[in-house]
């Protein structure tokens, strides 16, 4: 078999055999097909699309292409949970302590940001110290002494993923149904997730723009789960807007420190505790998504999830001082309240824009191998359908660099759409497929 022959029967939209999938994903995870072969096809998977039956095979050959993890014996069920990407979501910060905290056991591997999609590691990469290259032995150890793990995806499962989620980042092939379902359900597979709630994004900050899209995407990810034998919940939710204010690393990681002490965004609040309420259900410590919402609630009042977050930072090695003060997590040099130009009602804050300028304040990566900036970022101060004056502090821009600042705050005010009548609020969700 031939990588170029591959490449040419997916640009003229054919179907793959289960072997052609399984030689072109082994070849790129073994490092015989290069990069830019890959890239090649990915584009022609994101141009031609997959049918259901070649995007199941490309998942398990993503977890044929390494190890994977056994849960079983080592904690009663294994709950993971995965967003499809977006902007301002930090949920995995707030819920996995949550439902940690409610004592269902979480081991999370998460992935760095993707193209203007932030990443949770990345994000709790701002706390000094802070460990995500744990090894098998130490995540099964850290899962069974205190109960919750978030570290990155480790090197030997779904290799091929790890490497062909970067190329995707920084070649405009992220955006395709086959691949992110392959992408996610392979990773969840791999890490030995026995039930998983998805929580798909749609809108203007998401991968999938239309809700009918990310519908197919929730519709096929739960298809493949079932397929696996996996429980699977897919939540539909509004990723027009940013998930509550903070956009950008440190900023993040200080307003899901805000979120366990009680206070934080109500949308990001809610958020997730409904995501937290189906997890519960899933691992059998709730009867209902209610009785499971409710739980989360209490551990949220009552300090316990905050006691979660430290038990699991001291366990990664990151520095506690930061989780007790966050005014210690890195500070940009430039900060500046953008007052509103106008007085009217908020009808459009532009998530696709607000990430990107995340992105390009350095926030995020051009390239694989680029560095980021923690401490850069933006504090979206209102929602869509607030009425604000004109004058009134409409967000806050935290830079390094005088020029990306002008940049940035010409495109974040682009970003807000004033009109005269009064708008709805968007909502949450808009759904959900099980
Ligand atoms: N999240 C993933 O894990 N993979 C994708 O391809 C997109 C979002």
């Amino acid at each position: 078999m031939r990588a170029v022959d591959i490449i040419q029967k997916k640009r003229d939209s054919q179907r793959l055999s289960q072997a052609e999938i399984e030689f072109f994903v082994n070849g790129f995870a073994a490092g015989t097909i290069p990069d830019y072969q890959a890239a090649a096809w990915a584009m022609a998977v994101l141009l031609n699309g997959m049918d259901p039956q070649e995007t199941t095979e490309l998942t398990l050959a993503m977890v044929a292409s390494g190890e994977t993890l056994d849960l079983t014996g080592l904690i009663d069920i294994a709950v993971d949970k995965h967003s499809t990407g977006g902007v301002g979501d930090k949920t995995s910060l707030l819920v996995c302590p949550l439902v940690a905290a409610c004592g269902l056991p979480v081991g999370k591997m998460s992935g760095r940001g993707l193209g203007f999609s932030g990443g949770t590691l990345d994000k709790l990469e701002s706390i000094p110290g802070y460990r995500c290259d744990l090894s098998t032995a130490e995540f099964r150890e850290q899962l069974q002494t205190i109960g919750l793990v978030l570290t990155g995806q480790s090197a030997d499962l779904a290799p091929a993923d790890g490497k062909f989620y970067a190329l995707r980042d920084v070649t405009g092939t992220v955006p395709s149904i086959p691949l992110i379902a392959s992408s996610v359900m392979g990773k969840k597979l791999a890490a030995g997730a026995q039930a998983i709630v998805l929580d798909v994004k749609s809108g203007l900050g998401a991968f999938m723009s239309t809700l009918a899209e990310a519908r197919e995407l929730a519709e096929l990810m739960v298809e493949i789960g079932r397929i696996s034998d996996r429980q699977t919940v897919a939540l539909l939710s509004d990723m027009n807007q940013p998930l509550g204010q903070a956009v950008g690393n440190a900023l993040e990681l200080k307003e899901a420190l805000a979120a366990l002490r009680g206070g934080g965004p109500a949308d990001f609040r809610n958020h997730s505790l409904e995501v937290a309420g189906h997890m519960l259900v899933l691992g059998k410590r709730a009867t209902s998504h209610a009785a499971g919402v409710q739980m989360a609630e209490a551990v949220l009042s009552n300090g316990l999830a905050l006691a979660k977050f430290r038990e699991l930072v001291a366990a990664q090695g990151g520095d506690l001082a930061v989780i007790d003060d966050p005014d210690r997590l890195p500070l940009a040099a430039i900060r500046e309240v953008v007052p509103a130009p106008q007085d009217g009602y908020l009808s459009q804050i532009h998530a696709r824009i607000v990430g990107e300028t995340a992105v390009l304040l350095g926030g995020g990566r051009a390239a694989k191998s680029d560095s980021i900036d923690h401490a850069v970022g933006i504090e979206i101060l209102h929602n869509v359908g607030d009425r604000v004056e004109a004058g009134q502090a409409l967000f806050v821009l935290h830079s390094s660099d005088a020029g990306k600042h002008a940049n940035a705050r010409a495109r974040l005010l682009q970003a807000h759409q004033f009109v005269d009548e009064p708008v709805d609020p968007l909502p949450l969700f808009y759904g959900t497929i099980q």
